[in-house]
């Protein structure tokens, strides 16, 4: 046990050290994500996991294009994107734009150290899911809850769908914007968007 965590205090000194070299070169356009996730606990839990990788998702330094799309997702196109470009949220089947997954993956833990549960209904929504959703509950112009398919904020894994309780949505309203995550489509309080805040 005591190599473990001599293993984990290494690493978490690799990161800060990686994290301070990511401050630095930061470019204008950078977006900070995660809300309070830069804490000791979210270090901790990302050299358990294992998740860190030399792309430096744990610097949580990334770049939006023009139209407010990931970069580094950008040529891969909506719904197109491949598992591994992607982060898993926490421990759950979800994924999301890394960003993203660490801002759920925090607000979710955050809230539920004040007794409030969110639920992860969806996530990232591949084109060909897209495609059956508008088919079953109607084009959201028309009146029914779809994007047109290639369109829609899941598809660039950044938007999520939650099972909230009256409790959770008043919580998610009250906190939500800190972790980067708002309430974009009227009819749909269970849809929330990742905007990350530009620095
Ligand atoms: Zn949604």
């Amino acid at each position: 046990m005591n190599s473990r965590i001599a293993d984990i205090q290494s690493r978490m000194i690799a990161l800060q050290t990686q994290q301070a070299a990511k401050t630095a070169q930061a470019q204008p356009t950078t977006v900070q994500g995660g809300g309070s996730g830069d804490d000791f606990a979210a270090k901790l839990q990302e050299a358990m996991s294992g998740t860190t990788n030399t792309a430096g998702t744990s610097a949580r330094s990334f770049t939006l294009n023009s139209k407010g799309i990931p970069t580094e997702l950008a040529a891969y196109g909506n719904g197109k994107i491949p598992a591994n470009a992607l982060e898993q949220v926490g421990s759950t089947r979800h994924k999301l734009w890394a960003p993203a997954a660490q801002g759920l993956n925090q607000m979710i833990a955050d809230a539920k150290r004040e007794g409030v549960t969110i639920g992860i209904t969806d996530s990232y929504r591949p084109y060909e899911e897209q495609v059956d959703l508008a088919r079953r509950k109607g084009l959201y112009s028309q009146g029914g809850l779809a994007a047109k398919p290639g369109t829609s904020e899941h598809g660039w894994g950044m938007a999520t769908d939650l099972d909230l309780d009256s409790k959770a949505q008043a919580w998610m309203r009250k906190n939500a914007d800190k972790y980067g995550f708002v309430e974009n489509v009227p009819r749909e309080p269970w849809h929330w968007a990742y905007k990350p805040k530009t620095a």
